[in-house]
């Protein structure tokens, strides 16, 4: 059964970013009490407390886990890098460090922002289940194997007496969006849109932000002792796949 979150603290992390932030929006207007940890800010809210430190430096996140009753784990170095360092470091290692730091100081519920491209294996999925569809074993890039591993890593820490969730968007569109719409309008712009790979019938899903951000405050709020949400993955989406 869903529980009431009003006046619970939640931390979220990567909190500056896009997503994060309109997650917080909707924490707030519900009622929630919002920190933020980032390694930067992006804007300003006299009603959130922002930590800025390193999510790999468990002496920074320390003091912002301290007190919350749930964590909304959503950062990560933009995927379009190439810097594997970079991704094991944040993705995978920082994830550890958030899941020991909860542990040490009592935090019980970690919801995860995954990504639908864990279970992609180069061909459509048309209504894929969660619990029928493997982790690639070939991992499109450097981001999506750290994601397996950073998903993986969370779910298995669901316990008894620690609760974990991941949500799986695939592409998130929406206000305030600085990656997907506006690079593919900047590649349509230098001509770099005019070739089809395949016959035409590849599909792709992009989910409105609004609805990934539904889909986070549902999972905490199911987030409790015995509940089937626990341990799971859910693919987040609109509703209709998209040709592209
Ligand atoms: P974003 O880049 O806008 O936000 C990520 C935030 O993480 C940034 O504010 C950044 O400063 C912060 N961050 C990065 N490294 C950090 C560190 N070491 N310590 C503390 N903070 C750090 O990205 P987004 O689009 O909002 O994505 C949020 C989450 O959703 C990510 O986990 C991403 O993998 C996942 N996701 C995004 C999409 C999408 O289309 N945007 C699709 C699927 C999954």
């Amino acid at each position: 059964m869903a529980a009431s979150m009003k006046g619970k603290r939640c931390l979220v992390i990567g909190g500056c970013g896009f997503l994060g932030r309109h997650l917080c929006e909707v924490l707030l207007e519900k009622g929630w009490t919002v920190q933020v940890f980032d390694i930067r800010t992006t804007f300003e809210d006299p009603r959130i407390k922002f930590f800025i430190g390193d999510l790999c430096k468990i002496e920074d996140l320390k003091p912002a886990l301290e007190g919350v009753h749930c964590v909304f784990h959503c950062a990560s170095p933009a995927p379009l890098g190439n810097n594997k360092a970079l991704f094991y470091k944040v993705n995978y290692e920082g994830t550890q460090n958030i899941i020991a730091t909860c542990k040490e100081v009592g935090v019980k519920r970690l919801v995860l922002t995954s990504s639908a491209s864990v279970v992609y294996e180069g061909k459509g999925i048309r209504n894929g289940k969660e619990d029928e569809l493997p982790y690639a074993t070939k991992p499109l890039d450097y981001y999506t194997e750290t994601k397996i591993l950073q998903e993986k890593t969370v779910l298995a820490a669901n316990s008894q007496d620690f609760y974990t969730v991941a949500i799986r968007p695939h592409g998130i569109f929406g206000p305030r969006d600085l990656q997907l719409v506006p690079i593919a309008v900047d590649m349509a712009r230098k001509g770099k849109m005019k070739f089809i790979i395949g016959d035409g019938k590849n599909v792709v899903d992009f989910t409105y932000v609004g609805n990934v951000v539904h889909g986070h405050v549902l999972a905490a709020e199911h987030l409790n002792p015995g509940s089937p949400v626990c341990g799971k993955a859910y693919h987040i989406t609109n509703a209709e796949p998209i040709f592209f």
